[in-house]
């Protein structure tokens, strides 16, 4: 029965509401994640909360427990001349901003004359969430990796 502070090895299929697949994770490159600790959307985590290796569960996912919803005052309209003029703004360009003490990822969404239209939502930010999960192995996490809250597979980056 998985519970809060174990390490779950899941494979899932993730759909939005109109069927279009958003990603997955194969059972051979699985996600590993911790769980209780954030490391995955809400709803995903609590739809998982007592499930057991082979397990194989459909779930929905509203925004509100997913990626939220899409918020009007994270796009935002940035005159050209705030951003280094050695940088050629493309759409789909990212960098990081401190809102507030957080640090939050924002894309160009477009060019318009002399400003930059970006976007600080999730790229699933209002999305409806379909996964289709299934357990493949739970495993006791170690004091190190509850310290950090997240899993040390030995991919990924770490910090
Ligand atoms: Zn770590």
């Amino acid at each position: 029965m998985i519970k809060k502070n174990d390490v779950v090895s899941i494979s899932y299929i993730l759909k939005n509401a109109k069927g279009e697949e958003l990603g997955r994770a194969e059972v051979k490159e699985p996600l590993n994640y911790l769980h209780g600790a954030g490391n995955i959307v809400p709803g995903l985590e609590s739809a998982i909360t007592g499930l057991a290796v082979g397990d194989k569960k459909e779930v929905t996912i509203l925004p509100e427990n997913g990626y939220g919803e899409v918020d009007p005052a994270l796009m935002l309209k940035i005159a050209r001349t705030n951003f280094p003029a050695d940088i050629d703004i493309q759409p789909n360009m990212q960098f990081s901003s401190d809102m507030g003490g957080q640090e939050r990822i924002f894309t160009v969404d477009r060019i318009e004359g002399t400003d930059v239209c970006v976007n600080g939502n999730h790229p699933l930010a209002g999305e409806t969430l379909n996964f289709s999960v299934e357990i493949l192995a739970v495993r006791e996490a170690t004091q190190e990796e509850l310290a950090h809250g997240h899993v040390h597979d030995g991919s990924g980056h770490h910090h």
